[in-house]
Protein backbone atom coordinates (compact mmCIF):
# COMPACT_ATOMS: atom_id res chain seq x y z
CA UNK A 1 0.00 0.00 0.00
CA UNK A 2 2.84 2.45 0.33
CA UNK A 3 4.83 1.94 -2.71
CA UNK A 4 3.66 4.43 -5.12
CA UNK A 5 4.34 7.38 -1.55
CA UNK A 6 7.24 9.80 -3.04
CA UNK A 7 8.43 11.66 -0.42
CA UNK A 8 8.53 15.53 -0.43
CA UNK A 9 11.23 18.42 0.30
CA UNK A 10 11.67 19.13 3.97
CA UNK A 11 10.91 22.41 4.94
CA UNK A 12 13.33 24.98 3.47
CA UNK A 13 13.75 26.48 6.90
CA UNK A 14 14.95 23.25 8.24
CA UNK A 15 16.97 23.03 5.69
CA UNK A 16 18.63 26.19 6.57
CA UNK A 17 19.07 25.23 10.07
CA UNK A 18 21.12 21.97 8.77
CA UNK A 19 23.38 24.31 6.73
CA UNK A 20 24.25 26.47 9.70
CA UNK A 21 24.82 24.36 11.84
CA UNK A 22 27.33 22.49 9.75
CA UNK A 23 29.00 26.11 8.86
CA UNK A 24 32.52 26.32 10.56
CA UNK A 25 32.66 29.95 9.48
CA UNK A 26 33.38 31.19 13.33
CA UNK A 27 32.01 34.93 12.25
CA UNK A 28 28.32 32.82 10.93
CA UNK A 29 25.28 34.75 11.43
CA UNK A 30 21.64 32.88 11.86
CA UNK A 31 18.94 35.36 10.74
CA UNK A 32 16.30 32.11 9.48
CA UNK A 33 14.60 30.83 12.47
CA UNK A 34 11.37 32.00 13.15
CA UNK A 35 11.97 32.43 17.35
CA UNK A 36 13.15 34.96 19.64
CA UNK A 37 16.84 35.33 20.24
CA UNK A 38 18.35 37.67 23.41
CA UNK A 39 21.82 39.10 23.17
CA UNK A 40 23.53 35.97 23.97
CA UNK A 41 21.60 34.17 21.08
CA UNK A 42 19.58 32.37 23.22
CA UNK A 43 15.73 31.67 23.57
CA UNK A 44 15.72 32.05 27.00
CA UNK A 45 12.20 30.78 29.79
CA UNK A 46 10.74 33.59 30.56
CA UNK A 47 11.32 34.84 34.58
CA UNK A 48 7.52 34.94 34.86
CA UNK A 49 6.90 31.77 33.71
CA UNK A 50 9.49 29.99 35.71
CA UNK A 51 8.19 31.30 38.53
CA UNK A 52 4.69 30.25 37.49
CA UNK A 53 5.93 26.91 36.85
CA UNK A 54 7.53 26.13 39.97
CA UNK A 55 3.91 27.36 41.55
CA UNK A 56 1.83 24.84 39.56
CA UNK A 57 4.48 22.27 40.30
CA UNK A 58 3.87 22.66 43.90
CA UNK A 59 -0.17 23.74 44.01
CA UNK A 60 -1.44 21.12 40.94
CA UNK A 61 -3.64 18.45 42.17
CA UNK A 62 -5.29 16.76 39.25
CA UNK A 63 -4.41 15.94 35.89
CA UNK A 64 -7.61 15.66 34.57
CA UNK A 65 -9.14 16.82 30.88
CA UNK A 66 -9.67 20.33 30.75
CA UNK A 67 -12.51 20.58 27.95
CA UNK A 68 -12.21 21.17 24.61
CA UNK A 69 -12.69 24.69 24.93
CA UNK A 70 -9.95 24.49 27.48
CA UNK A 71 -9.53 26.51 30.93
CA UNK A 72 -12.11 28.77 31.82
CA UNK A 73 -9.45 31.09 34.08
CA UNK A 74 -6.78 31.11 30.43
CA UNK A 75 -10.28 32.27 28.29
CA UNK A 76 -11.25 34.42 31.13
CA UNK A 77 -7.34 36.23 30.90
CA UNK A 78 -7.21 35.85 27.41
CA UNK A 79 -10.32 37.77 26.03
CA UNK A 80 -9.26 41.35 28.28
CA UNK A 81 -5.94 41.20 26.81
CA UNK A 82 -6.63 40.54 23.18
CA UNK A 83 -10.04 43.18 23.47
CA UNK A 84 -9.02 45.26 25.94
CA UNK A 85 -9.41 45.57 29.89
CA UNK A 86 -12.81 47.58 29.01
CA UNK A 87 -14.07 46.33 26.18
CA UNK A 88 -17.67 46.68 24.93
CA UNK A 89 -17.45 43.32 23.04
CA UNK A 90 -16.92 41.51 26.23
CA UNK A 91 -19.68 44.17 28.04
CA UNK A 92 -22.04 42.62 25.06
CA UNK A 93 -21.00 38.98 26.60
CA UNK A 94 -20.48 38.38 22.32
CA UNK A 95 -17.06 37.50 22.13
CA UNK A 96 -16.17 33.32 22.96
CA UNK A 97 -12.66 32.08 24.30
CA UNK A 98 -11.47 28.39 23.13
CA UNK A 99 -7.57 27.50 24.18
CA UNK A 100 -6.04 26.10 21.22
CA UNK A 101 -2.74 24.42 20.21
CA UNK A 102 -1.07 26.92 19.65
CA UNK A 103 -2.06 30.02 17.34
CA UNK A 104 -1.73 27.13 14.93
CA UNK A 105 -4.50 25.39 16.31
CA UNK A 106 -6.49 28.10 16.99
CA UNK A 107 -5.87 28.68 12.71
CA UNK A 108 -7.03 25.31 12.04
CA UNK A 109 -10.32 25.43 14.47
CA UNK A 110 -11.03 28.24 12.35
CA UNK A 111 -10.43 26.70 9.26
CA UNK A 112 -12.85 23.89 10.04
CA UNK A 113 -15.33 26.04 11.36
CA UNK A 114 -14.84 28.12 7.49
CA UNK A 115 -15.23 25.16 5.74
CA UNK A 116 -18.19 23.59 7.85
CA UNK A 117 -20.22 26.43 8.61
CA UNK A 118 -19.77 28.48 5.77
CA UNK A 119 -18.97 25.87 2.90
CA UNK A 120 -18.85 27.83 -0.59
CA UNK A 121 -16.98 30.90 0.76
CA UNK A 122 -13.41 31.48 -0.56
CA UNK A 123 -10.57 33.34 1.85
CA UNK A 124 -8.11 35.81 0.92
CA UNK A 125 -4.60 35.98 2.25
CA UNK A 126 -1.86 38.47 2.02
CA UNK A 127 0.77 38.21 -0.64
CA UNK A 128 3.32 37.15 0.89
CA UNK A 129 1.98 35.44 4.21
CA UNK A 130 3.31 33.30 6.30
CA UNK A 131 3.51 30.24 4.44
CA UNK A 132 1.26 27.73 6.72
CA UNK A 133 -1.99 29.82 6.01
CA UNK A 134 -1.66 28.58 2.77
CA UNK A 135 -1.43 24.87 4.21
CA UNK A 136 -3.86 25.30 7.02
CA UNK A 137 -6.82 26.69 4.93
CA UNK A 138 -6.38 24.54 1.62
CA UNK A 139 -6.07 21.23 4.14
CA UNK A 140 -9.85 22.38 5.63
CA UNK A 141 -10.73 22.50 1.76
CA UNK A 142 -11.18 26.27 1.40
CA UNK A 143 -10.59 28.08 -1.67
CA UNK A 144 -7.59 30.20 -0.87
CA UNK A 145 -6.78 33.33 -2.70
CA UNK A 146 -4.34 36.28 -2.48
CA UNK A 147 -3.93 40.22 -2.66
CA UNK A 148 -0.97 42.12 -2.98
CA UNK A 149 0.49 43.55 -0.20
CA UNK A 150 4.15 44.34 -0.92
CA UNK A 151 5.31 46.29 -4.27
CA UNK A 152 7.78 46.23 -6.40
CA UNK A 153 9.63 48.59 -4.40
CA UNK A 154 9.60 46.30 -1.65
CA UNK A 155 6.89 48.83 0.27
CA UNK A 156 3.50 47.65 1.58
CA UNK A 157 1.41 48.09 -1.20
CA UNK A 158 -1.98 49.63 0.41
CA UNK A 159 -3.33 50.96 -2.53
CA UNK A 160 -2.63 47.37 -4.21
CA UNK A 161 -4.44 45.58 -1.49
CA UNK A 162 -7.42 48.40 -1.30
CA UNK A 163 -7.86 47.74 -4.91
CA UNK A 164 -7.67 43.51 -4.69
CA UNK A 165 -10.30 43.59 -1.23
CA UNK A 166 -12.75 46.20 -2.93
CA UNK A 167 -12.92 43.18 -5.85
CA UNK A 168 -13.62 40.04 -3.17
CA UNK A 169 -17.02 38.51 -3.33
CA UNK A 170 -19.20 39.38 -0.55
CA UNK A 171 -18.74 37.27 2.57
CA UNK A 172 -15.61 35.99 2.05
CA UNK A 173 -13.20 35.83 4.81
CA UNK A 174 -9.74 37.89 4.84
CA UNK A 175 -7.43 37.09 6.63
CA UNK A 176 -5.66 40.33 8.15
CA UNK A 177 -2.32 40.05 10.12
CA UNK A 178 -3.07 42.43 13.37
CA UNK A 179 0.91 43.39 13.82
CA UNK A 180 4.48 42.27 12.68
CA UNK A 181 3.47 41.10 9.41
CA UNK A 182 4.69 37.48 9.36
CA UNK A 183 6.83 37.33 6.86
CA UNK A 184 7.38 41.30 5.59
CA UNK A 185 7.27 43.68 9.41
CA UNK A 186 5.01 46.18 7.23
CA UNK A 187 2.06 46.65 9.76
CA UNK A 188 -0.95 48.93 8.66
CA UNK A 189 -1.18 52.18 10.45
CA UNK A 190 -4.23 53.13 12.81
CA UNK A 191 -5.99 55.42 10.03
CA UNK A 192 -5.46 52.39 6.89
CA UNK A 193 -6.75 50.11 9.99
CA UNK A 194 -9.92 52.60 9.36
CA UNK A 195 -9.89 52.12 5.70
CA UNK A 196 -9.93 48.44 5.63
CA UNK A 197 -12.91 48.37 8.15
CA UNK A 198 -14.86 50.60 5.35
CA UNK A 199 -14.05 48.04 2.44
CA UNK A 200 -14.67 44.89 4.89
CA UNK A 201 -18.13 46.84 6.25
CA UNK A 202 -18.97 47.66 2.60
CA UNK A 203 -18.12 44.02 0.97
CA UNK A 204 -19.76 42.43 3.80
CA UNK A 205 -16.39 40.55 3.96
CA UNK A 206 -15.44 38.31 7.31
CA UNK A 207 -12.23 39.13 8.44
CA UNK A 208 -9.98 36.58 10.21
CA UNK A 209 -7.34 38.61 12.12
CA UNK A 210 -4.64 36.56 12.95
CA UNK A 211 -2.72 37.70 16.04
CA UNK A 212 0.68 35.75 16.77
CA UNK A 213 2.77 38.66 18.07
CA UNK A 214 0.89 40.82 20.49
CA UNK A 215 3.04 43.10 22.31
CA UNK A 216 5.95 42.63 19.90
CA UNK A 217 5.34 45.73 17.72
CA UNK A 218 4.63 48.68 19.95
CA UNK A 219 2.82 47.58 23.17
CA UNK A 220 0.17 45.00 24.48
CA UNK A 221 -2.67 47.72 23.38
CA UNK A 222 -1.28 49.65 20.80
CA UNK A 223 -0.58 46.14 18.81
CA UNK A 224 -3.91 45.41 19.39
CA UNK A 225 -5.59 48.55 17.38
CA UNK A 226 -6.96 46.76 14.41
CA UNK A 227 -8.40 43.81 16.05
CA UNK A 228 -10.25 46.11 18.62
CA UNK A 229 -11.51 48.49 16.21
CA UNK A 230 -12.51 45.32 13.78
CA UNK A 231 -14.05 43.69 17.26
CA UNK A 232 -16.11 46.48 17.81
CA UNK A 233 -17.07 47.93 14.98
CA UNK A 234 -17.83 44.68 13.23
CA UNK A 235 -20.82 42.22 13.89
CA UNK A 236 -18.38 39.10 13.08
CA UNK A 237 -15.33 38.92 13.50
CA UNK A 238 -12.28 35.79 14.25
CA UNK A 239 -9.04 36.17 16.28
CA UNK A 240 -6.64 33.37 16.51
CA UNK A 241 -3.95 34.47 19.06
CA UNK A 242 -0.93 33.21 20.35
CA UNK A 243 0.91 33.24 23.47
CA UNK A 244 4.04 31.56 21.96
CA UNK A 245 6.21 34.53 21.03
CA UNK A 246 5.02 36.79 24.03
CA UNK A 247 5.25 34.39 26.79
CA UNK A 248 7.99 32.52 25.11
CA UNK A 249 6.04 29.47 25.44
CA UNK A 250 6.45 27.78 21.43
CA UNK A 251 6.85 24.52 22.70
CA UNK A 252 4.02 24.62 25.27
CA UNK A 253 1.25 25.15 22.25
CA UNK A 254 -0.69 27.79 23.70
CA UNK A 255 -3.09 30.18 21.43
CA UNK A 256 -6.63 31.21 21.72
CA UNK A 257 -9.68 31.00 18.50
CA UNK A 258 -11.77 34.12 19.80
CA UNK A 259 -15.22 33.95 17.79
CA UNK A 260 -17.21 37.63 17.99
CA UNK A 261 -20.93 37.62 16.82
CA UNK A 262 -23.59 39.90 16.45
CA UNK A 263 -24.76 38.65 20.63
CA UNK A 264 -24.61 36.40 22.82
CA UNK A 265 -27.17 34.15 21.60
CA UNK A 266 -25.59 33.98 18.63
CA UNK A 267 -22.15 33.74 20.39
CA UNK A 268 -22.81 30.51 22.11
CA UNK A 269 -24.38 28.81 19.24
CA UNK A 270 -21.17 29.67 17.31
CA UNK A 271 -19.06 28.08 20.54
CA UNK A 272 -21.02 24.85 20.66
CA UNK A 273 -19.67 24.26 16.38
CA UNK A 274 -15.84 25.21 17.59
CA UNK A 275 -16.60 22.68 20.58
CA UNK A 276 -17.31 20.05 17.90
CA UNK A 277 -13.99 21.11 15.63
CA UNK A 278 -12.14 20.78 18.65
CA UNK A 279 -13.35 17.57 19.73
CA UNK A 280 -12.14 16.35 16.20
CA UNK A 281 -9.04 17.73 16.17
CA UNK A 282 -7.63 16.70 19.19
CA UNK A 283 -10.26 16.42 21.92
CA UNK A 284 -9.00 18.67 24.14
CA UNK A 285 -5.88 20.93 24.36
CA UNK A 286 -2.91 20.78 26.03
CA UNK A 287 -3.55 22.19 29.75
CA UNK A 288 0.48 23.34 30.39
CA UNK A 289 0.79 26.70 28.41
CA UNK A 290 -2.82 27.66 29.47
CA UNK A 291 -1.72 27.13 32.69
CA UNK A 292 1.34 29.28 32.85
CA UNK A 293 -0.20 32.03 31.12
CA UNK A 294 -3.18 31.96 33.46
CA UNK A 295 -1.59 32.19 36.28
CA UNK A 296 0.59 35.21 35.41
CA UNK A 297 -2.36 37.27 34.24
CA UNK A 298 -4.54 36.61 37.25
CA UNK A 299 -1.53 37.58 39.54
CA UNK A 300 -0.22 41.14 39.83
CA UNK A 301 3.08 40.76 40.74
CA UNK A 302 3.98 38.01 38.04
CA UNK A 303 1.91 40.20 35.47
CA UNK A 304 4.09 43.15 36.15
CA UNK A 305 7.13 40.83 35.63
CA UNK A 306 6.06 39.21 32.40
CA UNK A 307 5.55 43.40 30.86
CA UNK A 308 8.91 44.08 31.94
CA UNK A 309 10.28 41.20 30.22
CA UNK A 310 7.71 41.70 26.90
CA UNK A 311 9.35 45.33 27.27
CA UNK A 312 12.58 44.16 27.21
CA UNK A 313 12.04 41.89 24.31
CA UNK A 314 10.53 44.75 22.30
CA UNK A 315 13.13 47.03 22.61
CA UNK A 316 16.17 45.17 21.85
CA UNK A 317 13.99 44.76 18.26
CA UNK A 318 13.28 47.74 17.56
CA UNK A 319 16.90 49.61 18.81
CA UNK A 320 18.06 46.68 16.69
CA UNK A 321 16.18 47.81 13.73
CA UNK A 322 17.53 51.17 13.68
CA UNK A 323 21.03 50.38 14.51
CA UNK A 324 21.25 48.06 11.57
CA UNK A 325 20.05 50.79 9.64
CA UNK A 326 22.79 52.85 11.24
CA UNK A 327 25.06 50.54 10.25
CA UNK A 328 24.83 50.88 6.64
CA UNK A 329 25.27 54.36 6.93
CA UNK A 330 29.03 54.84 5.94
CA UNK A 331 28.36 52.43 2.53
CA UNK A 332 25.70 54.53 1.86
CA UNK A 333 22.76 51.66 2.00
CA UNK A 334 20.88 53.82 4.80
CA UNK A 335 17.89 54.76 2.91
CA UNK A 336 17.67 51.53 0.47
CA UNK A 337 17.07 49.76 3.49
CA UNK A 338 15.56 52.52 6.00
CA UNK A 339 12.64 50.17 5.98
CA UNK A 340 14.11 47.47 8.25
CA UNK A 341 13.75 50.54 10.85
CA UNK A 342 10.25 51.01 10.12
CA UNK A 343 8.92 47.47 9.88
CA UNK A 344 7.97 45.85 13.42
CA UNK A 345 8.06 42.57 14.88
CA UNK A 346 10.36 39.76 14.79
CA UNK A 347 10.89 39.57 10.58
CA UNK A 348 11.96 41.88 8.02
CA UNK A 349 11.10 41.96 4.38
CA UNK A 350 14.68 43.40 3.63
CA UNK A 351 14.76 43.77 0.22
CA UNK A 352 17.53 41.59 -1.03
CA UNK A 353 17.53 39.52 -3.66
CA UNK A 354 17.65 35.68 -4.17
CA UNK A 355 20.88 36.15 -5.71
CA UNK A 356 22.14 38.43 -3.10
CA UNK A 357 20.93 35.69 -0.10
CA UNK A 358 22.97 32.89 -1.58
CA UNK A 359 25.80 35.04 -1.99
CA UNK A 360 25.04 36.14 1.95
CA UNK A 361 25.29 32.44 2.83
CA UNK A 362 28.31 31.41 0.43
CA UNK A 363 30.72 34.13 0.92
CA UNK A 364 29.66 35.62 4.83
CA UNK A 365 28.08 32.41 6.27
CA UNK A 366 24.87 34.32 6.85
CA UNK A 367 21.41 32.64 6.41
CA UNK A 368 18.12 34.03 5.97
CA UNK A 369 15.33 32.40 3.90
CA UNK A 370 15.58 33.36 0.00
CA UNK A 371 12.76 35.79 -0.19
CA UNK A 372 15.39 38.20 1.93
CA UNK A 373 13.20 37.38 5.02
CA UNK A 374 15.60 38.11 7.83
CA UNK A 375 14.48 37.27 11.56
CA UNK A 376 15.60 41.07 13.41
CA UNK A 377 16.29 38.70 16.59
CA UNK A 378 19.21 37.60 15.43
CA UNK A 379 20.92 40.31 14.59
CA UNK A 380 23.46 41.74 17.77
CA UNK A 381 25.75 44.76 18.59
CA UNK A 382 28.42 41.97 18.06
CA UNK A 383 27.59 41.24 14.35
CA UNK A 384 26.00 44.35 12.93
CA UNK A 385 29.19 45.72 11.67
CA UNK A 386 29.93 41.96 9.85
CA UNK A 387 26.13 42.49 8.68
CA UNK A 388 26.59 45.82 6.91
CA UNK A 389 30.11 44.77 5.20
CA UNK A 390 28.55 41.82 3.86
CA UNK A 391 25.36 43.62 2.27
CA UNK A 392 27.65 46.17 1.21
CA UNK A 393 29.59 43.75 -0.67
CA UNK A 394 26.63 41.81 -2.30
CA UNK A 395 25.97 45.69 -2.98
CA UNK A 396 28.54 46.10 -4.54
N1 LIG B 1 0.49 33.10 12.64
C1 LIG B 1 1.64 33.67 12.25
C2 LIG B 1 1.59 34.85 11.34
C3 LIG B 1 2.85 33.17 12.71
O1 LIG B 1 4.00 33.75 12.31
C4 LIG B 1 2.86 32.04 13.57
C5 LIG B 1 4.12 31.45 14.02
O2 LIG B 1 5.17 31.62 13.52
C6 LIG B 1 1.64 31.49 13.94
C7 LIG B 1 0.48 32.05 13.46
C8 LIG B 1 1.53 30.27 14.81
O3 LIG B 1 2.04 30.38 16.05
P1 LIG B 1 2.05 29.17 17.06
O4 LIG B 1 3.48 28.78 17.22
O5 LIG B 1 1.44 29.70 18.30
O6 LIG B 1 1.24 28.05 16.50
Amino acid sequence: MFEHIERVPGDAILGLIEAFKKDTNPQKVDLGVGVYRDAEGNTPVMRAVKEAEARLLKNETTKTYIGSHGAPAYGEVVLPMVLGENSPVLDANRASATQSPGGTGALRLAADFIATQLPDKGIWVSDPTWPNHHGIFTAAGIALHKYPYVDADNRLDFDGMLAALKQIPEGDVVVLHACCHNPTGFDLSKEQWHTVLEVVRERHLLPLIDFAYQGFGEGLDEDAYGVRLMAEELDEVIITSSCSKNFGIYCERTGCLIMVAKNSEQMENIRSQIAIAARENYSNPPAHGGAIVSDILHDDELTAVWHEELTEMRDRINTLRRDFVEALKPYGLDDKYACVAEQRGMFSYTGLTPEQVDRLRDEFGIYMVRSGRANVAGFSHENLPYLAKAIATVNG
